[in-house]
């Protein structure tokens, strides 16, 4: 696919209707501390180089962080934790992000989420995550040329991430690697060149407050990638 073409179609989509609801509602009645701020309320496209050698694989766009900014875990705790990180292990070029045009620059790596859409709660559901599937697939088989590592950051990144490699026709070791902190697999591309899947604890609040990863967790499996 056309990356510019699947970016303009994906932020459009309106396939879920829940999430359509839950996004432009957010989007418009806003949290008090952003509300001089425009909010993007759509489903949120990849950031990042389209030829990064690693993935960065979340779960979908938090209400008040990338649904306002319209950029993965801009704006928000879990993008704090992300960013710090990538900026230690050198791939970006700020600790920070804190809005879009806040001069975020990432090198080797490019951020998507299997599900578009901000969701209630935090939970996508089953079907909402198998809507979204198609666009996370045509995402692989744009980074697929390039990329090296795909880093799933908690159990439900992995999963469908599994899912839609395998939907794009890359080869996945059966029985269905196991996540885990730290966990690796190795995959290939349709063409056979090989990959590895890694697993690391979401950079949730709900991990990280309470020291389920600490940021040595999280830079050492940064500084395990390949590059
Ligand atoms: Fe479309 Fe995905 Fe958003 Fe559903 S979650 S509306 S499939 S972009």
């Amino acid at each position: 696919p056309d990356p510019a073409e699947l970016a303009a179609r994906i932020t459009v989509c309106r396939a879920c209707p829940r999430l359509v609801d839950w996004r432009e509602e957010v989007a418009t009645t806003k949290r008090a501390a952003f509300a001089d701020q425009p909010y993007w309320g759509r489903p949120v496209p990849g950031l990042g180089p389209l030829d990064a050698r690693v993935l960065v694989v979340g779960l979908a766009p938090a209400a008040h962080g990338a649904n306002r900014t319209g950029r993965n875990f801009t704006g928000d705790r879990s993008g704090d934790w992300l960013y710090a990180a990538l900026h230690r292990a050198g791939y970006a070029s700020q600790p920070q992000s804190w809005a879009a045009g806040d001069g975020l620059e990432l090198t080797g790596v490019r951020i998507v989420a299997p599900v578009r859409c901000a969701p209630p709660a935090n939970k996508p559901t089953g079907e909402e995550r198998a809507t979204c599937a198609p666009w996370f697939e045509a995402s692989l088989r744009i980074s697929e040329p390039h990329v090296e590592a795909i880093l799933c950051l908690g159990s439900i990144g992995w999963d469908a991430t599994v899912t839609a490699l395998r939907g794009a026709g890359w080869h996945v070791p059966r029985p269905k690697p196991r996540f885990g902190h730290g966990a690796r697999a190795a995959v290939a591309t349709p063409s056979g060149r090989p990959v590895e899947l890694v697993g690391c604890y979401h950079v949730s609040q709900q991990n990280t407050f309470t020291g389920r990863l600490t940021q040595d967790m999280l830079d050492d499996v940064l500084a395990s990638l390949p590059g």
